[in-house]
């Protein structure tokens, strides 16, 4: 059960002033519990800990940070069920996808601990010149110092996992501010940090009210700005940051390619696209939003598509049944709405789906939308997915680049030459063959090119993120 108030936390310690935060049940729409505000006082305190620990963290010895982070994977396996509860009522999230997503921090924490005792380096031989005859170069990663990590409500905990367990494992000092959605799973996190031998100030976790977040994007102490967000806001704070390093993880509109060949497992295929669509209610950066199917197999797998929409079970996210919750709330369902509606009035046509009561938005499979219309060009993030169809593999390459995003792309091929080419010519972060773009674990890179981001996550690389390379050099004799 869900406690009636959380602290956040400052300098490692729990604060509770009076004023707090409501967090509001997303299915029933009750406020459930409270968190308590940060003020702009507390972030300039936070910031000031964080420079001041960026010393012992840094001299924190490798098996220590991992220590670390393998007391979390231990607290959070015990208090496993309590977590996935609080993120179905804080997130709306059916309790089987909160499970999963309690496994995934584990998993990320897992892997952030095998990596802060993994070192490394280079051995240089500089005599490329005659000038530099005797000398030999190595190399090590030395962490950057505080960083500042702002998260979004849609998976409250994976997210902040994969910029936490990174920074412990990297020696930096962190300030995480969660989503004021979903801000509470992070402060059990946070609770868990406590326990632990971080160095005095190391982390804190923090709610300012919007106003008050500044400092955490312009002071310059801090070394790095990790955002994970929607596209407005994340470039928005880039321009902000300053001369601080920023690695912005924000929105998508994915699409998947189901190519000609003979035989395809289409419902295996329809299986894992209504998955990536629907999963989460499409609340997910690399949810399929496009489905681009070559026109031998297009009437079939629509018909698997929408039955198998139709086959979800929507409702209370608590029901071990529900296999489609909420969206985060009725205004983010009435956008959707509002996109279906405006591309039905110009033509397109919904199979199946369409209707919405508050905050949940059925099912939605549409054909026909116009490439000009928000449902094609923008960032659905929410239950609903487009057909159409293709007849040359060139063309529908030249359909999944068209647009400003470019995150992951899925493509059902056996064809390894066209595997090949979508792998060079699609301008996406990454590519999926034989499954959808929604398919991600925690410790591969991750991120996106053109509006959707800059840098990548996936422990090792945020790792790479957060350390910068020291050079030693060394002349013989
Ligand atoms: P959001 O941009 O509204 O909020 C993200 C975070 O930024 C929250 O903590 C929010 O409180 C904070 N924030 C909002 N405005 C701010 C401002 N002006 N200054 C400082 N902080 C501010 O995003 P959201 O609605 O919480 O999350 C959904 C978005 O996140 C979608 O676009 C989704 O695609 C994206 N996302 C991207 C990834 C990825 O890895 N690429 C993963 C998950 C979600």
């Amino acid at each position: 059960m869900l406690a009636d108030r959380y602290p956040f936390y400052l300098a490692n310690r729990p604060r509770q002033p009076n004023e707090d935060l409501p967090v509001v049940d997303k299915f029933s729409g009750e406020v459930v519990t409270r968190v308590a505000l940060s003020s702009a006082a507390d972030v300039e305190e936070a910031i000031a800990a964080a420079v001041r620990a960026a010393e012992p963290m840094r001299k924190l010895p490798p098996h220590a940070r991992q220590a670390i982070l393998e007391h979390c994977v231990r607290r959070f396996r015990e208090r496993a069920e309590e977590l996935a509860l609080i993120l179905c009522v804080e997130a709306g999230k059916p309790l089987r996808d909160a499970r999963g997503e309690v496994t995934r921090l584990i998993e990320t924490f897992k892997a952030a601990a095998e990596e802060a005792v993994r070192g490394g380096g280079e051995v240089l031989d500089l005599e490329v010149s005659a000038r530099a005859e005797g000398y030999r170069g190595f190399t090590r990663r030395v962490p950057v110092g505080p960083v500042s990590l702002i998260t979004p409500f849609n998976f409250p905990l994976n997210l902040v996992a994969h910029k936490v367990a990174p920074a412990i494992a990297a020696g930096c000092p962190f300030i995480l501010k969660p989503s004021d959605r979903t801000p509470v799973s992070a402060m059990v996190l946070a609770e868990v940090l406590a326990e632990t031998n971080l160095p005095a100030g190391a982390f804190s976790v923090v709610t300012p009210r919007l106003a008050d977040i500044g400092p955490l994007i312009e002071d310059e102490r801090l070394m790095l700005l990790s955002f994970t967000g929607s596209e407005k806001v994340g470039w928005e704070l880039k321009a902000r940051a300053g001369r601080k390093k920023v690695v912005l993880e924000l929105g998508g509109n994915a699409a998947c390619v189901v190519d000609k060949e003979p035989g395809a497992p289409l419902e295996a295929i329809a299986d894992r696209v209504a998955l990536g669509a629907f999963f989460q209610s499409g609340q997910s950066c690399i949810s399929v939003q496009r489905v681009l199917v070559h026109t031998t197999h297009y009437e079939a797998l629509k018909a698997l598509l929408v039955a198998r929409a139709r086959a979800l079970r929507a409702g209370n996210p608590r029901d071990e049944a529900t296999t489609l919750g909420p969206m985060i709330d009725e205004p983010a369902a009435r956008r959707l709405e509002g996109w279906i509606h405006s591309a039905v009035a110009r033509g397109a046509r919904v199979l199946t789906g369409g209707g919405r009561q508050g905050a949940l938005l059925e099912a939605t499979v549409l054909e026909g939308v116009p490439t000009d219309e928000p449902l094609h060009t923008e960032e659905a993030f929410g239950p609903v997915v487009l057909l159409e169809s293709f007849e040359s593999f060139t063309d529908a390459l030249r359909r999944v680049n068209a647009g400003r995003f470019g995150l992951q792309a899925g493509l059902f091929t056996n064809d390894l030459s066209r595997a090949m080419r979508a792998w060079d010519d699609l301008e996406v972060g990454g590519v999926v063959v034989g499954d959808v773009p929604s398919f991600r674990v925690d410790t591969m890179p991750y991120g996106g090119v053109k509006s959707s981001g800059l840098g990548r996550e996936g422990v090792k690389y945020a790792i790479e993120d957060m350390t910068e390379i020291r050079l030693l050099v060394l002349k013989q004799g």
